[in-house]
Formats: C-alpha cells, structure tokens, sequence
C-alpha cells in the first residue's frame, strides 16, 4: 500500500486523469483532489480484497444548513446578528441527491431595518422580513420539518454546515436573543470545511474554493442561503462518493452552553455579548 501510494504521490496531473478515466472515476478536481481520490481508490480495494469491512464513517442522510444574517459591511466584534433566513436541504447520500428543502425568513426584532450592504450581499429584502415570523416561530417549524422527513426518529442524519460559525455564532446568538432553549439538532454538526481540509490535503478553504477545487461552479446566488446550502450539498456529494469520513466532528461546548441557557441566565439575558468561537464550539475528535 505504502508502495502504491508513494508512486501516486508522484504521478503528474494528467496521469492522474488518465488512471482515474480507466477506472470509471470522476477525473475533475484540483492535483491534491484527484491524488487523494486514486489513493483512496486503491485503498478501499484492498481492504475489500482483504475480507477487512469498511469503517462506517457515514450517515444515511444530511441536513446543510447555511444561515444569514443581518449585517453591516464593517461587523464589530460584538454586533448581534439576528437570523433572517433559514434554509437547509436534506441529502439522500444513496439517492445522491437533494431530496427535499426548507427555506424560512425570519424577522429581526433588535435591528428590524436590515442594512443596504445586508440586502445587496443577500438579497433579502425588508418586505420579505417585515412579513416574516420571528426566529422562535421558524426554528419550531424547522423541527416539525425533520420531524416530517423522519429526520432523528426513523433516519439517521447529522447537520452540516461550511464552518463553525452558523451554529457558534448566529444560531447560539439567535437563541440567546430571542430567549429561548438552543436547540437539540445543533448540539453537533459536520464541519464540512475541516473535513474537506483535512480529507483532500488543501491549503484553507472557504464554499467557492472547495467548489473550484472540484472543478465545480457556484449554481445560484452566492449569500442567499438556500443557493449556499444546495451547493454545500454537492461538495458533500463529491466527498462521499471519495470515501471521506462524514461523522459529526464539532459541537457546542457543553459547559458554555449549561451557562449560558440556565433558566436563570435566559431569564435575565445573562452574558448577551458575543462569544469568541472557540469558547463555544469544541471539536469532537475521530474515533480511530
Ligand atoms: P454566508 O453564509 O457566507 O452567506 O454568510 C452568512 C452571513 O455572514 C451573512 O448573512 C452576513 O450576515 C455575514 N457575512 C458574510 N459575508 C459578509 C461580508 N463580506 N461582510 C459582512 N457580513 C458578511
Ligand atoms: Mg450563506
């Protein structure tokens, strides 16, 4: 194996297309893509060869949810974002595909005038939050939507986000604000950034990177969340069909969250100031 993948390593890009075509692999991607996806290849071969199973490091189903929120084009460290989409889809990784989608505006109640900069970088408009529901009346109609997709009783699934910030810090923001428990489906998540980092050996990545590492474009509209999260969907995709781990790798940090959403502190509005992200978020490491 050590052999193999050391003369991988060495192969020019086009070898790589060559090799990954004759074997009915999908040859598009960036070098570290395609080498990382052959070395897997080979890898998972032979431990089928072996009679060794494959570790289960996959769930049936995925939930991407990629949140915006209100903003200015200068946010200062402690400015409050409230919520004002909530999009997710729900991937069938078998079907391989997207097979069912939620998308809800929320209006804000602590800065109600969204900005110019917030409207042109997401496209919402105040019509569309002025009639809206706030945060607490979507997120519970969020739940009846797992709830009707069997989402956590007859599937298993985890949440998906690009990066740790829309649980960190708009959903835990939100909830606070709004004053109300953080929700049971958020308490932890797939990072998808981390994984595809660390999967395909790529320098830092951000959504439009790890789609052109892919030799994928954007379809839709970059910042309106529901484009976000459909275009997540099919980085998630690709990195399934490349055998990446897609188990949950980071949740909220209990202790913090204990803290701040005791009864006592929702009802005083305790530590309402934004929290650095690595207070509140804690990677779950690999089980190996
Ligand atoms: P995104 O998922 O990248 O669309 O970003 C989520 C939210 O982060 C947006 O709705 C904004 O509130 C904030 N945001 C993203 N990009 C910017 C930016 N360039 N300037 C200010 N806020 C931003
Ligand atoms: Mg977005």
């Amino acid at each position: 194996m050590a052999s193999i993948n050391s003369a991988i390593k060495s192969m020019k890009r086009n070898a790589l297309i060559e090799e990954l075509k004759k074997l009915k692999l999908n040859s598009a991607g960036s070098y570290s893509v395609l080498s990382r996806r052959l070395r897997n290849h080979y890898r998972r071969k032979k431990l089928l060869e072996a009679g060794i199973p494959l570790k289960k490091e996959i769930l049936p189903f995925y939930v991407i949810v990629d949140f915006e929120a209100t903003c200015e084009e200068v946010n200062t460290p402690n400015y409050p974002h409230e919520i004002i989409e909530f999009p997710a889809v729900l991937v069938n990784v078998e079907k391989n595909e997207i097979v069912s989608q939620f998308q809800a505006f929320c209006r804000p109640t602590m800065n109600p005038k969204l900005s110019e900069f917030c409207t042109e970088l997401t496209g919402i408009t105040q019509d569309q939050v002025d009639s809206a529901d706030e945060f607490p009346v979507v997120v519970k109609r969020f739940e009846s939507w797992l709830k009707e997709n069997g989402l956590g009783t007859s599937h298993n699934y985890a949440i998906v986000t690009d990066g740790p910030w829309d649980m960190g810090r708009f959903l835990y923001g939100q909830c606070k604000l709004s004053e109300i428990e953080y929700p049971k489906f958020a308490h932890k998540w797939v990072n998808i950034r981390k994984i595809f980092h660390n999967f395909y050996d790529t320098r830092q990545v951000c959504l439009k990177l790890m789609l052109e590492s892919l030799d994928l474009k954007f379809e839709g509209r970059p910042h309106c969340g529901l484009d976000d999260a459909k275009n997540i969907a099919r980085i998630l995709l690709q990195l399934a069909e490349d055998g990446a781990p897609l188990l949950p790798n980071e949740r909220i940090h209990k202790p913090k969250l204990q803290n701040d959403f005791s009864s006592q502190a929702i009802r005083s509005n305790k530590s309402s100031r934004t929290q650095p992200i690595s207070k509140v978020v804690t990677p779950i490491p690999r089980t190996s």
